[in-house]
């Protein structure tokens, strides 16, 4: 068994927070040591204050989203680019909830995996069955899926990749995979990367555990042998209790 690399823990805030919560989180994280790598992604809005208040912190600031887009006539849009001068280190692609309500593909995520590992930006993959899907006993066929296509001809050589293992029965629902789920579906998906991507590769890609994490399962899932990371939701917009999980990583 290689050594477990750092790990990372990732808040996604998705469509929440504010000024108030801005200011709380600051309070909470500035002066703390970390063991693990910390990344907060807030909405694009706020990336600029939070990239400020916390410039002499350990906690990074990563991006819910990236276009796929250079630049151009795409109204709405943020490109790699842009995020990573604003000095943004990490971005999600491919959420669930991206892939449900706003039709992101495997193939969408593949162009803008490869649009951040161009910019300099960390891709944070998200994957994961939904419970139709789980239910019919398909859920390693879906993964196995979301990784090639996904990762379809990346060349991940000198860069970084975080794959975010979700569970979409597991999102906001209080739910969470049991560790042993976890780490049954995270071994699955190291042995994949490894096939699609090469051993030495795959072991130093960190594979991030989400769905319902809190203060009280954290610890248990962080000690699966192939769980290198947790990406918070509900409970990252409690400072207090989003810092408990930091610490405990
Ligand atoms: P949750 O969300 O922690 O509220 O389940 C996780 C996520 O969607 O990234």
């Amino acid at each position: 068994q290689l050594q477990k690399p750092k790990p990372i823990v990732i808040a996604n805030w998705k469509l929440n927070g504010g000024i108030d919560l801005i200011c709380t989180s600051v309070a909470s994280f500035i002066g703390k040591h970390f063991d693990a790598q910390i990344a907060i992604c807030p909405p694009y809005i706020y990336m600029r204050d939070m990239l400020t208040f916390l410039q002499h912190s350990e906690i990074s600031i990563g991006s819910q989203n990236v276009s796929k887009f250079e630049s151009g006539a795409y109204t709405g849009e943020t490109s790699a680019q842009m995020l990573k001068q604003a000095g943004c280190k990490l971005c999600l692609i491919g959420h669930s909830e991206r892939r449900a309500m706003f039709g992101e593909s495997n193939l969408s995520c593949q162009i803008k995996v490869q649009t951040a590992l161009n910019h300099g930006l960390l891709p944070v993959l998200c994957i994961g069955e939904n419970l139709e899907e789980r239910d019919a006993n398909i859920t390693k066929a879906v993964i196995f899926r979301q990784l090639s296509e996904g990762l379809h001809n990346i060349n991940l050589e000198g860069k970084e990749l975080c794959i975010a293992y979700e569970p979409v029965w597991a999102i906001g629902t209080g739910l969470s995979a049991t560790p042993a789920m976890a780490q049954e579906i995270h071994q699955f998906i190291r042995r994949e990367l490894a096939v699609l991507l090469g051993k030495e590769t795959a072991g130093r890609i960190r594979l991030l555990y989400g769905g319902s994490v809190n203060k009280t399962n954290a610890r248990e899932l962080l000690a699966q042998a192939d769980i290198d990371g947790l990406l918070v939701g509900g409970a990252s917009l409690d400072p207090g209790h989003f810092l408990a999980i930091c610490q405990l990583a």
